[in-house]
């Protein structure tokens, strides 16, 4: 459990210092914006959707090591996913960090932010990118955003 342990520490360090898909997405058709006053942690997301599949996600904004290693890793998880699939992936991250009943097996890489289940304060560091995709979804689709 240790080395486990150890292991997705490496991840989370590894993308909050370089986080993946970071940047601002000129043809997103969905986007939201995320705030977490308890950390300070903000951040966008952007999606672009093309006949209801996520085709690219990326973020950018500024936050501590968990937040924008859940960003990062969230937006490597979501390219390629339905909608649907991309909600069923947000309520299996739910039940992981607050310790849920749900099967985890199914999240891959998504699994190394359980660790922020025994310290819930981090715990809104680490799901504020999924309660922005939340918003994002249910935004609707807006156009792309000109050059
Ligand atoms: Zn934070």
């Amino acid at each position: 459990m240790t080395e486990l342990r150890e292991l997705y520490q490496e991840v989370i360090i590894d993308h909050g210092r370089r986080p993946r898909n970071f940047g601002h997405l000129a043809e997103a058709n969905r986007s939201a914006e995320g705030f977490n006053p308890l950390c300070g942690d903000r951040l966008t997301l952007y999606l672009r959707i093309e006949d209801g599949v996520i085709r690219v996600a990326r973020f950018e904004g500024a936050g501590c090591a968990i937040s924008t290693a859940s960003a990062s890793l969230m937006t490597e998880a979501l390219r390629g996913k339905t909608e649907a699939e991309a909600r069923a992936l947000m309520d299996g991250f739910h039940a992981l960090v607050t310790g849920g009943e749900a099967a985890t097996a199914d999240l891959g890489k998504l699994a190394v932010l359980g660790g922020v289940r025994e310290f819930p304060t981090r715990i809104k560091c680490a799901t504020l990118a999924w309660h922005t995709l939340r918003a994002a979804l249910a935004g609707g689709d807006r156009p792309a955003t000109p050059e």
